[in-house]
């Protein structure tokens, strides 16, 4: 796994450097899977290209220095982990609904050499009402976790305003991204250009849709859950 993550790191004009601790990540990913359904992608090849690859992607995306990063709905780490592998100065917070989840990452990123990593045990329409993570990070982060309209409203009250929400998406999400164009307004963002990049060693291409927070989210952002989902914005 190691030579393939340095090798696809390298095409993408990123350091190589990472790739001994990516693949360990991708070895206990795969260990702890054997208990507790973490993924769904089991190959190795498979792992370093459609995990480690794919969020390492990201530091193309934007500019990650010191930022402070939530990452909302991490499940396994991604893209957060693989961040702050790559990039140790980030202040990581990952945040997912499902304690099993948060448990193993609390005790994984230490192992892999991860310092400070703030694993979070909650649901992010709770926790971004609270003044303690409410328009306090410099990047939000978010993949695999839902439509974008919905996603927007669940990560954009968590930004700081001037900061970026960065959701990875599909390469034909453009009809999905013209949906959610009004409630990113609503919510305080402003779309930017997206970023589109191929996975090495494969053919997949994908986007991450960058928004920009011009304005800060109004109080009555995010809904209970239900509403969200029912009545997207
Ligand atoms: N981001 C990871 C990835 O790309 O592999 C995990 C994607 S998984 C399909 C979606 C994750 O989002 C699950 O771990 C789930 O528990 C979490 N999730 C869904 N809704 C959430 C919410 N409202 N707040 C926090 N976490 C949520």
């Amino acid at each position: 796994m190691q030579e393939l993550i340095e090798a696809g790191l390298r095409e993408m004009g990123l350091p190589a450097a990472p790739g001994a601790a990516l693949a360990r990540y991708g070895q206990l990913l795969l260990e702890q899977n054997q208990v507790m359904n973490l993924t769904a992608i089991t190959e190795p090849t498979a792992v370093a290209q459609l995990h480690m690859l794919d969020c390492a992607a990201l530091l193309n995306a934007a500019d990650f220095t010191q930022k402070t990063v939530l990452d909302v709905g991490t499940g396994a780490g991604f893209p957060g982990l693989v961040l702050k592998l790559c990039q140790p100065d980030i202040r990581l917070t990952l945040l997912d609904s499902l304690d099993k989840r948060i448990q193993w990452l609390a005790q994984t990123a230490p192992a892999l050499g991860a310092e400070n990593v703030v694993c979070v045990h909650g649901r992010a329409e709770d926790l971004a009402l609270q003044s303690a993570y409410r328009e306090q990070y410099d990047i939000v982060t978010s993949r695999a976790v839902a439509d974008l309209r919905v996603l927007a409203e669940l990560c954009l009250p968590f930004l700081r305003v001037g900061g970026v929400f960065l959701a990875m998406k599909g390469r034909d999400s453009s009809p999905e991204v013209n949906r959610a164009d009004r409630a990113i307004s609503l919510l305080g963002g402003r779309l930017q250009t997206a970023y589109t990049y191929e996975i090495p060693g494969t053919d997949v291409t994908h986007k991450i849709i960058r928004v920009e927070k011009v304005r800060s989210t109004p109080e009555r952002y995010p809904r209970r859950f239900a509403k969200i989902k029912k009545n997207p914005l």
